[in-house]
């Protein structure tokens, strides 16, 4: 494996994605893209254009149909399930619409939950849970119910479950989705710190507001991924 700042954080080489069925479909036609080291890159399209197919790919929830995809030098094609499993638990952190939150657990409980494949002693996980909750603002809401909390807060708590386990990439799919424009700026306002803090970010949101925020933006229609060519990088 390789750890080189220069070794692109995703590489997809002709990835596609295709499911069968009457008629089957090119959810997403063979694609390159290459992902560096602390770029945040937002992907919007129109709805069903392949946001989700593509962002469940780079998270190992998925494979292609075709092509290679490298994780930080690794190429995923020959791993077993467990190791993508394995891989994905160490690198990647996720970010979904809907908060999928445990509801009769605290923030911190949902947050430590998250380490419980991890080999690290109970306090230790309930200590990082309270440090990735302080990180997002919600040091003071540490024993709140999730019924408790504003929908931006309970993104919130999400986002820190999804740091917990220190990921170097963080995959988001419309992390605005459910939320009102007040707690959209709130959770954007963080994923712009923790991309401040190094963090490779892939945000998909057909939002322009979310996409405004990323320095490098891609746009996807029908599966088929483009990129404006830019002036000057
Ligand atoms: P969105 O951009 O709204 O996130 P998706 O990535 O979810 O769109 O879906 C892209 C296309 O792929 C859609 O036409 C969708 O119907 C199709 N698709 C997604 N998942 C599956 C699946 N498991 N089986 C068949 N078709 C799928
Ligand atoms: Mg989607």
């Amino acid at each position: 494996m390789s750890t080189d700042a220069r070794t692109p954080v995703i590489r997809l080489t002709g990835v596609s994605r295709s499911f069968g069925g009457e008629p089957p479909v090119t959810a997403l036609h063979p694609t390159d893209l290459s992902v560096r080291q602390g770029e945040y890159l937002s992907v919007s399209g129109p709805s069903g254009s392949g946001k989700s197919v593509l962002l469940h790919l780079l998270g190992l929830l998925d494979a292609p149909s075709g092509g290679r995809y490298e994780l930080d030098g690794i190429d995923t094609g020959p791993l077993t399930d467990r190791d993508r499993s394995t891989l994905r638990g160490r690198r990647i952190g996720f970010v979904f619409q809907s908060f999928h939150l445990l509801p009769h657990r605290t923030a911190e409980e949902n947050v430590a939950l998250a380490q419980v494949y991890r080999q690290v002693p109970r306090p230790r996980r309930a200590e990082a849970a309270r440090e990735a909750l302080r990180l997002v603002g919600l040091a003071h809401r540490l024993d709140a119910l999730p019924t408790t909390l504003s929908g931006g807060e309970r993104q919130r708590v999400a986002i820190a479950r999804a740091l917990v386990n220190r990921p170097g990439l963080l995959l988001c799919d419309e992390p605005t989705g459910n939320l009102g424009s007040d707690d959209s700026e709130a959770v954007l306002d963080r994923l712009d710190e923790l991309h401040a803090q190094g963090r490779t970010l892939v945000v998909i949101s057909h939002d322009p507001a979310v996409a405004a925020r990323a320095g490098r933006r891609v746009t996807i229609r029908d599966g088929v991924l483009s990129e404006p060519t830019e002036v000057a990088r």
